[in-house]
Formats: C-alpha cells, sequence, structure tokens
C-alpha cells in the first residue's frame, strides 16, 4: 500500500478516547476518520467526518465500513479477531492480527515478549485446578492469578498469599485458562511506546513512570526519573517489540521496575497508549499523529522532547472537579473526550503539565498534584 494522499480516510475500530486523538492528529494531517462502534456519539466519533453504529459481530456492517474507508486501524485491543479478520480480505488493516492475536491472550504476550528478549517474571499457564500446586511450587509466593483475556485497570486478576487463596480465586475468575505469575515487588512502573512504519523504521519516545490509583492510570512523569541506562534499555525493549511484531503503528510496552534496576515485561497495547498521551503537548509530534503517519503509510516524524511533562488523569466526578481550576493553570494544557456522563473510575480527560527541559531530575513538580 503506498502512503495515503490528503482527503484520504483512516477507519477506526473503537470509539473511546485513543480513537478520538487519533482522529484529531489525522485531522491536522488531512485525512478524514470514520469511527466504528457500538455506541453512537463517543469521544471519537465526536470528531470524525463518518461513524458507524453496530455491533463487532454485524457482517453487513463491517463490509460496508471496509468499503467506505482506504485503511483499518483500532483503538483497542479486545476488537474481536473474526472482526478483523473479515475485514483484512477488504482493506488494509494495521496493525494486523497477529500483532492483534498476541497482546490479546496473556499467555501469547509473555512468551512473545521472552522470544523478544524482554525479561519477564516467572509464570504458568493455568487450565485447570490441578495445575495451581505445581505451578505455586514453582512461581513461588506470593504470586498473582490472572484471566489471559479482556483483563484491564486491574480488572480479573487476584493476589494468592497463601495455597488456600488459589482454588477461590481460579473458582472466580473467568474464562480459563488463567496465568500464573510471580509477584514482582516494583520499585517502580515504567513504559515505553514506539512506533513503526510501513517500511520498518522505528522510532520511540522517551520512557516515562507510572502512578495507579484504585488500579487506574493517575500520573505519568516524562521523563521517568531512572538511571540513563534503564531508560535506555525501556526504549529498546519497546523498539524490539515493535519489530518482532511487525506492527505497523503505536505500541506501548508496560513494565515493571525492580530495586535492582532490572526491567520486567508486563503487558503490550499495540495501540496508543494512556501513558503516552503528554506526547501531545511535550514533543512535535504525538503519539497519535506516529500512529496516524504509520497507518497511512507516511514517513515517522520526530519524537523528541521540548518539555518535561507530568500527565495527569481526570477520572470519574472527582476528575471533573478539577476541570475548572485546571483551565486556569498557565502552564496545564488541559483535554476533554467529551463524555457526557462522568461515572466513577471513567476516565474523562486528562491534563499535561509542562515543566522546562531537565527539571524533574532537578526536583522541580508542577504544584497542586498529588504528592510522588
Ligand atoms: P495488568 O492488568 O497486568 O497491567 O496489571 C494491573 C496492575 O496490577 C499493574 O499495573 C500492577 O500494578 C499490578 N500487577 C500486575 N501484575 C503484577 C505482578 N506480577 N506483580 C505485582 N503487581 C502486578
Amino acid at each position: 500500500m503506498s502512503a495515503l494522499p490528503p482527503g484520504a480516510t483512516i477507519g477506526i475500530l473503537g470509539g473511546g478516547q485513543l480513537g478520538r486523538m487519533t482522529a484529531l492528529a489525522a485531522a491536522r494531517l488531512g485525512y478524514r476518520a470514520h469511527v466504528y462502534a457500538p455506541e453512537a456519539d463517543g469521544p471519537g466519533a465526536l470528531v470524525s467526518a463518518a461513524q458507524t453504529v453496530a455491533p463487532y459481530e454485524d457482517a453487513d456492517a463491517l463490509g460496508r465500513f471496509a468499503r467506505s474507508v482506504d485503511v483499518v486501524t483500532f483503538e483497542f485491543e479486545n476488537v474481536p479477531a473474526p472482526a478483523l479478520e473479515l475485514l483484512a480480505a477488504l482493506v488494509p488493516c494495521r496493525p494486523g492480527l497477529r500483532a492483534l492475536s498476541i497482546c490479546q491472550d496473556r499467555l501469547l504476550e509473555k512468551a512473545f515478549l521472552a522470544e523478544a528478549g524482554v525479561p519477564v517474571a516467572p509464570w504458568r499457564a493455568i487450565h485447570a485446578e490441578a495445575d495451581l500446586a505445581p505451578a505455586l511450587a514453582e512461581v513461588g509466593l506470593p504470586a498473582v492469578l490472572k484471566t489471559t483475556r479482556l483483563g484491564y485497570d486491574g480488572r480479573g486478576q487476584a493476589v494468592i498469599r497463601s495455597a488456600e487463596d488459589a482454588a477461590a480465586a481460579f473458582a472466580r475468575l473467568a474464562p480459563h485458562p488463567l496465568i500464573l505469575e510471580a509477584f514482582v515487588p516494583f520499585a517502580a512502573e515504567v513504559s515505553a511506546i514506539a512506533a513503526r512504519s510501513a517500511d520498518g523504521a522505528v522510532a520511540t519516545y522517551d520512557a516515562v513512570e507510572n502512578r495507579h490509583r484504585h488500579h487506574i492510570l493517575d500520573l505519568s512523569i516524562a521523563p521517568a526519573r531512572v538511571p540513563e541506562a534503564t531508560a535506555r534499555a525501556a526504549r529498546d525493549h519497546v523498539a524490539q517489540v515493535a519489530e518482532r511484531l511487525e506492527l505497523v503503528g503505536v505500541v506501548a510496552l508496560e513494565l515493571f521496575l525492580l530495586p535492582d534496576g532490572t526491567l520486567l515485561g508486563n503487558e503490550i497495547a499495540p495501540r496508543p497508549h494512556n501513558s503516552g498521551h503528554w506526547t501531545i503537548d511535550a514533543c512535535a509530534v504525538s503519539q497519535f499523529e506516529q500512529h496516524a503517519r504509520a497507518v497511512a503509510g507516511l514517513p515517522l516524524g520526530p519524537t523528541g522532547r521540548h518539555a518535561d511533562a507530568v500527565m495527569q488523569n481526570l477520572v470519574g466526578p472527582e476528575g471533573m472537579a478539577l476541570w475548572d481550576s485546571l483551565t486556569a493553570v498557565p502552564d496545564a494544557c488541559p483535554h476533554l473526550y467529551g463524555k457526557a456522563e462522568a461515572r466513577p473510575g471513567r476516565k474523562m480527560g486528562h491534563a499535561t503539565h509542562l515543566l522546562p527541559l531537565g527539571a524533574l531530575a532537578s526536583g522541580a513538580y508542577p504544584a497542586g498534584l498529588p504528592p510522588l
């Protein structure tokens, strides 16, 4: 596929804020976005040229969508594989089915990370209750039992502190199989983002440090306050992931940083990621623009950072309560996703607080944010 000409249409599966910010970036490059989602007028559709409202199982609607766009991408990795398979027969899909399938299944994902040279915590597949005891003996306690599919923001997992916890967690967590992982006593959670173009060029952004609240990302600190070699390793790991996935688009890699400086891979997201929102305001070319460029067949843009940044998620009613004051903070760039109702736990928007380059390393920190 050659580069899409101005005015071409990028189809986006999924109606959320990641699609919204991709559509906005695509519009800046002269492209139109067409969002396909089961719900009408979601964050993505509100800023797109067209929307299809239909379930991911509707073959007719998928066919019509495929014929109305020039390329298809997705903004969440739980797109049912049959939907992407059907689309891929009609129109280029970026990333493709292989990347999606690996990232939809924690067992495939862990095996893939190890192959890509990214260290991971010890893990075992749990197909039946009888697998638990030998797996716990090998992995050790405490451990984390997780569903292999459809888990996010800490859902679909349980910490196992004793052998007795394990049977109850196995019964509660579904669907099976599950994955048992060693509990990682991490010092920090770090993530890194890579973009890969259709011609195989790879570019990475500075690694960031992530803080969670109630299992939901609260803050991303860019750059991560880690030694240079650690930051380099995080970028190298995500570049490897992008290459080995042969991905076209953007991919994020979540990592655990151990107290001794070791990085362990946890999760791959084959799409723009919440921990990369800071790139909109602190980089010339954001993760969303890189994604749009890659799927449209354009060359990648620069990934350099012109400011330090702390991205603050605005979650639920509490997050929305900060909105008015945030719009008045001189160095904050506020973003809202256009969601009507601020339900608890729902990501409503974010604000990127900018600081001069190098300020975070010298101990500066934006006023009014939760302390680190
Ligand atoms: P995940 O859905 O795998 O991203 O996990 C959500 C969160 O649970 C992570 O951000 C960690 O804070 C925690 N977590 C997941 N896996 C482990 C693990 N093996 N050891 C310790 N904490 C974990």
